[in-house]
């Protein structure tokens, strides 16, 4: 499905929107010295061929505090973050297009989650090449590269393929360049040097800003940010993870060591395990879920699974908690998600416009989840990650 987001755009552009896109900029000093690499807005490949640009691109040392540093769009109440400790600003909500693009929601549908989403200051948008969309103006647009077709030649992570991926993704998409390029999953069969400079090149010839790793093990990351320091080529600046209450090891207790060592952050979704969070499933598919239409069996088969029903019955559990916050599972979920430790935006994946505005709400959940209560959802879920030490 094409989604007509050139009127959407053309809606959004009607708007004001500076603070709502952007939110506070940092002052001289903050952030990681402002930002870097084009910014907001900036045509892309600004500093392409410029060496100092380019080395401009590449995360400085990492700062000694591992806070995100965080700020507040003033009409909207969204909260931005750096996105690992590159200089890019993204809403610590993102809207992810899997859903929002795919088939199983009208273009009127889409185009509403699109605006409100806007509306409220989301910035982020997540695309891959597997997923359709539209065009973009200011905001941040991401796309992810592996899955482009059939032939052997149009999957993985070679030169060939992420070059060609992406020249295909911004031709669907209608865009002159991306903020973000994914390597979405690690390729044995692909040397590191040779992703690690395929991505350079992207980024030096201005079909992306920075690029960030998807499905990556934390030695895979570390590798290519070695391989970029060795080679002065550019490093990943934020790995894409799944992160949900029955999903927390990798994003727990190996990214933020990445993330204070060498400036990866996380960028995360599935915050509900698909709408497995929720308390909608009780066992039964009702058939107006994902879980129940044509495609997504696999889904069915997990809420329907012997695991599944205990996680279905740990998210009852939650339920007294969600209460006395005066909130729903989902919005609980998701607020305990952007509560983790390095991650600078959580990819929110709606149906529809009220549960994109029942999202938003997590927000305000977040700032009211104390230690207490996040250890007793821990006691609950009985999956807190143990530390080595
Ligand atoms: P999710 O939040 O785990 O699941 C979203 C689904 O849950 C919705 O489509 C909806 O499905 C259901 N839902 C949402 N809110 C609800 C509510 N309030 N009440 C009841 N049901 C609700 O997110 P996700 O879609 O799996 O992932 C989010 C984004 O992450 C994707 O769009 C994509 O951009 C990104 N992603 C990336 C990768 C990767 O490999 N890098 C993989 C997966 C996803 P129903 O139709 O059932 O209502």
């Amino acid at each position: 499905m094409q989604v007509s987001i050139a009127c959407t755009e053309q809606n959004l552009r009607s708007r004001s929107s500076e603070d709502r896109l952007c939110g506070p900029r940092p002052g001289p000093g903050g952030g990681n010295g402002g930002p870097v690499g084009g910014g907001h807005g900036n045509p892309p490949g600004g500093g392409g061929s410029c060496p100092k640009a380019r080395a401009a691109l590449v995360p400085r040392p990492p700062a000694p505090t591992g806070a995100l540093r965080e700020s507040t769009g003033g009409s909207t109440g969204m909260k931005y973050r750096n996105l690992g400790k590159s200089g890019l600003r993204v809403s610590c909500l993102g809207l992810g297009t899997w859903v929002t693009f795919g088939s199983q929601i009208s273009d009127e549908t889409a185009e509403d989650v699109l605006t409100i989403a806007y509306e409220h200051g989301v910035n982020l948008f997540d695309t891959a090449e597997v997923y359709a969309a539209g065009k973009r103006s200011s905001y941040v647009i991401t796309t992810k590269i592996f899955w482009g077709g059939q032939a052997e030649t149009e999957r993985g992570l070679s030169r060939k393929h992420i070059i060609e991926g992406l020249r295909g993704s911004l031709e669907r998409l209608q865009l002159g360049y991306v903020d973000i390029v994914f390597a979405n999953r690690s390729d044995p069969n692909s040397p590191m040097e040779e992703i690690v400079r395929a991505m350079t090149y992207v980024i030096n010839q201005g079909l992306a800003l920075y690029w960030g790793t998807s499905r990556w093990g934390a030695a895979e990351i570390m590798e290519a940010y070695s391989m970029a320091r060795q080679f002065n080529l550019i490093p990943p600046v934020c790995e894409q993870v799944e992160h949900h209450l029955f999903q927390r090891e990798k994003v727990e207790m190996q990214l933020p060591e990445l993330y204070h060592k060498i400036g990866v952050g996380s960028v995360t979704w599935s915050p509900l395990a698909c709408g497995l969070i929720t308390s909608k499933y009780d066992g039964r598919v009702p058939d107006t879920c994902k879980a129940g239409i044509k495609g997504y069996q696999w889904l069915k088969d997990k809420v329907q699974s012997e695991d599944g029903k205990k996680q279905q019955a740990k998210v009852m559990d939650l339920l007294p908690i969600a209460h006395q916050l005066g909130c729903t599972v989902a919005q609980l979920a998701i607020a305990w998600c952007l509560r983790s430790e390095g991650v600078s935006s959580v990819l929110l994946g709606v149906s529809s416009a009220e549960q994109l505005m029942e999202h938003l709400g997590s927000l305000q959940v977040l700032s009211q989840l104390t230690p207490q209560m996040v250890m007793e959802i821990d006691g609950l879920l009985g999956n807190k990650s143990q530390s080595k030490k």
